[in-house]
């Protein structure tokens, strides 16, 4: 598969037509037992981290060493959050030049909702065209960490230099989230304060925090041998399986959910009796708890 042809496959599956559904349906079937191959790392960290620095030097390292790369957004695509990760066409120009790698910008605020639900399908597109490493972006301020770590291998947090700031603007809940945390831009006059970054997240997370620059292209191989060697132990003692089967089930139960929610709201009957039962509440002619029992049916 050319990467012409996984972006058009990508496309199709992130359709919200009805008519695009069945032969979306059928790509997927298609991919199912050629996907599970490869390994997802998910990237965050706030806005400013480094995050589409890292990706292209870490992406290119990995790409020159052979490696298939592809990188995915799940991107929050909401105006409040300042738009979109990936939609800046110049971020990531050199990887996305080289033969290796398969970038998936992602579409900007404000264009069709949901598309950040399919990441999961697009990692299966990416790994049966042969990708073997999948990087997820997202940024790092909420709701969208929680969807990346359902569905990512490991999930690598970029924290900036400077003690004390280190654990600003990173919510408990994502600190926790992560397998890996590293403190980038840890050059020139930064190393101090990467430094300080790194002794004071450790202290706090009990965990080994490494450092490396993005720009300079420094700890990229470091990095790559912890996550490499780390995944493969998960993969031979079992994790790795479980994780993706909790990932999966976890996955399967959201998709039955929405397809509840969207079938229930799409009667129009729902949604009438919705609206009737609402202006019946504002007049006190009934209760809220019948306003729900009218509305359900
Ligand atoms: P993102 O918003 O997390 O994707 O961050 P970017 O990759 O766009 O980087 C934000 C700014 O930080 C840019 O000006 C980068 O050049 C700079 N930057 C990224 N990585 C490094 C690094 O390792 N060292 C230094 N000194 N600057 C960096």
């Amino acid at each position: 598969m050319t990467r012409r042809e996984l972006a058009k496959s990508i496309t199709l599956i992130e359709s919200t037509r009805p008519e695009d559904q069945d032969a979306a349906q059928a790509a997927l079937t298609r991919a199912l037992p050629d996907s599970g191959k490869s390994w997802r790392i998910a990237i965050s960290g706030v806005p400013g981290v480094g995050k589409s620095t890292f990706i292209e030097s870490f992406g290119w390292m990995l790409a020159e060493a052979g490696r298939k790369v592809a990188v995915l957004a799940v991107d929050p695509s909401s105006p409040v959050s300042g738009g979109s990760i990936l939609g800046d066409k110049t971020r990531m120009e050199k990887l996305s030049a080289h033969p290796n790698a398969f970038i998936r910008p992602s579409p900007t605020a404000g264009s069709l909702g949901g598309v950040s639900r399919k990441t999961r399908e697009a990692i299966m597109m990416c790994e049966a065209a042969g990708y073997d490493i999948i990087l997820i972006e997202t940024v790092g301020v909420g709701q969208s960490e929680f969807e990346v770590a359902s569905l990512s291998d490991l999930f690598v947090l970029l924290m900036l230099p400077g003690a004390g700031d280190s654990l600003q603007g990173i919510k408990r809940g994502i600190l926790e989230l992560a397998d890996l945390v590293v403190v980038n831009k840890s050059d020139g006059d930064n190393i101090t304060r990467a430094e300080a970054a790194q002794a004071e997240l450790q202290a706090v997370l009990g965990i080994d925090v490494m450092r490396c620059s993005a720009l300079e292209a420094e700890g990229l191989t470091e990095l790559w041998s912890i996550i490499d060697s780390g995944l493969a132990v998960a993969q031979s003692d079992g994790s790795l399986e479980q994780r993706r089967r909790t990932q999966t089930r976890t996955w399967l139960k959201r998709t039955i959910d929405d397809r509840i929610l969207s079938e229930f709201w799409s009667a129009s009957e729902h949604a009438s009796r919705f609206e009737q039962s609402l202006r019946r509440l504002d007049t006190g002619e009934i209760t809220p708890f019948e306003a729900i029992r009218t509305t359900l049916g």
